[in-house]
């Protein structure tokens, strides 16, 4: 079959690297009136319009998208799919809202044509907010990660997922046994990891519900499977943080709980890390291991301020996370404004060039994509999305007297949602437009 070329028109922003603190020029490429020329859904060339213009064979389709910024599409480094239908439920602390909502909503996972109805729903609205790959939590039910995994495959997501390890703690009808967890994820992995665009997560849920078995058991399956994604929660409430020192009285620290299994390296992502000290800091940081900043869920829940310069000072790696349904958006916006809002609290201006970084390749890296998803250099696959100056009356007012990228940047993540967002494009293909 002949190759499929597209062209695309508008303001590119992308990262090369970390643009820090004073927003290194080096680590970011902006180009005002830019294009990027696709090739079978990859990037072929990323550059100034009249050059990736002249590179096109005559006659490629051209999506223009003068005036507005095109980005890479957001990368959701911790999400849980099956709690869409618990968003926005009060609860009195993490541990309560586990067991008067999320618990029993989760119960509905083992029936898979319910997953797949809630699979459906959650991908689109990832789509409609331009969160083009996730980190993702199923059920304890295998069926719930197939019916997931065969959702994402339909639309030719990049997604990564994995089936929730749960032995103890948690009501009788949500739970597996060491050895079924083991066999169920190998399963699991067997059939969906390297499908696709697809990738599985090792996916304990966290110590609490875990026997020591389990976590033996998925330790063996961090070793047996070097390469996959571990995907878990660590010290997010006072109350969780002091039950675990009970529950595991050898370990130095909660995040010491999983180092002693084997569950800490590269690729490993963990939820929250708001109540570590240096130690666990430095020891995220020699791991490779990810801190996924969940700021809107640690806001709804009560949970805490992560300190997210500390974490990045530490050397420690940060992903965005929206935590629904801990968290209160699908919007990476949305979460990347309360990630402002809490890290200004605890005495850190984060630039919005730097926000945008965490949450696009940051996140591809944590999750061990970046050479194929995160940016626009040649060969990447072409997921991104489209960002709206004039998606609100008041973004278009306010966006007329932004002199800078940084302020044109920072004025979309503190006013913007869903709304800002006029096109997601997965593999180059627009699947989610604004009417
Ligand atoms: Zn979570």
């Amino acid at each position: 079959m002949a190759a499929q070329f597209q062209l695309i028109r508008g303001d590119i922003l992308h990262f090369l690297a970390d643009p820090g603190e004073d927003t290194a020029a080096t680590a970011y490429e902006y180009i005002a009136d830019g294009g990027l020329l696709l090739q079978d859904g990859h990037v072929k060339l990323c550059g100034a319009w009249r050059d990736v213009a002249a590179a096109a064979p005559e006659g490629t389709h051209c999506e223009d998208y003068c005036g507005k910024l095109i980005v890479p599409g957001f990368v959701d480094t911790h999400i849980h799919y099956p709690q869409t239908d618990v968003i926005a439920s009060p609860g009195r602390g993490l541990l309560d809202w586990l067991d008067r909502y999320t618990f029993p909503a989760e119960r509905h996972f083992s029936d898979a044509d319910w997953a797949t109805e809630v699979a459906e729903f959650f991908c689109e609205e990832l789509l409609r907010n331009g969160t083009t790959t996730a980190l993702v939590f199923g059920t304890v039910h295998a069926q719930s990660v197939d019916a997931f995994f065969s959702v994402a495959s339909k639309r030719g997501l990049r997604m990564v997922a994995g089936k929730v390890m749960m032995d103890r703690h948690c009501p009788d009808y949500l739970r597996d046994t060491p050895q079924s967890s083991y066999d169920d994820s190998k399963r699991l992995i067997e059939r969906w990891h390297g499908t696709d665009r697809l990738g599985y997560a090792i996916t304990p849920r966290f110590a609490i519900t875990s026997s020591e078995a389990q976590l033996e058991a998925a330790g063996t399956l961090a070793r047996e499977y070097p390469s996959l994604s571990v995907h878990s929660h660590v010290a997010e409430n006072p109350d969780e943080v002091n039950w675990v020192q009970e529950l595991f009285p050898w370990s130095r620290s909660y995040l010491d709980v999983y180092d002693h299994y084997g569950l800490l390296r590269p690729h490993a992502v963990y939820a929250h890390c708001i109540y570590l000290d240096g130690g666990d800091r430095q020891r995220m940081a020699d791991s490779g291991a990810t801190a996924a900043f969940s700021p809107t869920s640690n806001l709804f829940l009560g949970s805490g301020l992560f300190n997210l310069r500390e974490a990045l000072d530490a050397g420690v790696h940060v992903g965005i996370a929206s935590d629904v349904g801990g968290g209160t958006s699908f919007s990476m916006l949305r979460t990347l404004a309360a990630a402002y809002q809490v890290s200004h609290l605890n005495a850190y201006v984060l630039p919005a060039l730097r926000a945008f970084y965490l949450s696009t390749l940051s996140g591809a890296v944590a999750l061990g994509l970046d050479e194929k998803i995160g940016n626009f250099l040649p060969g990447k696959e072409a997921d991104f999305i489209v960002l709206d100056p004039q998606a609100t009356p008041l973004i278009a007012r306010r966006m007329a007297s932004a002199a800078s990228l940084e302020e044109r940047l920072f004025l979309w993540l503190t006013l913007g949602d869903d709304r800002a967002v006029a096109a997601t494009h997965v593999m180059g293909k627009a699947q989610w437009r604004r009417p």
